[in-house]
């Protein structure tokens, strides 16, 4: 079954789209944290950080010069967290990787 983000990147469920690319999207969170919390998710439906392989290194790495982008995009690169959770006991809920992009400073 695929995942609520990969049903949001095949357009079946709607989000709030901040950006997209090739094999990335952002979203705006549904129930944000911050002023700014957006979720870069990367359209491979990888489970969990536990779960990565040798040849997602590029595509993890593009994650994070996408989170930069979209930083600078909404002028907030002067301050943001960038966080992933990974499995329940640290509150992942959505098994599909997904890094947490969360501003307050605008
Ligand atoms: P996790 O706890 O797995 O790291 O984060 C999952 C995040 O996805 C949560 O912050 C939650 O609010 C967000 N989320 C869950 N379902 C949806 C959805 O259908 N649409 C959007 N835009 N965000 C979602």
């Amino acid at each position: 079954m695929s995942s609520i983000f990969t049903k949001i990147i095949n357009r079946e469920i709607p989000a709030d789209i901040v950006y997209e690319q090739e094999n990335i999207i952002v979203i705006k969170d549904i129930a944000p944290q911050a002023k700014i919390h957006l979720l870069i998710i990367p359209k491979k439906e990888i489970p969990t950080i536990n779960d990565l392989e040798e040849t997602d290194r590029d595509l993890i790495a593009e994650m994070f010069f996408v989170a930069k982008k979209v930083a600078k995009d909404l002028w907030v690169d002067e301050g943001y967290k960038l966080k992933f959770n990974v499995w329940e006991k640290w509150w992942q809920e959505v098994f599909h990787i997904h890094l947490h992009l969360l501003s307050d400073i605008k």
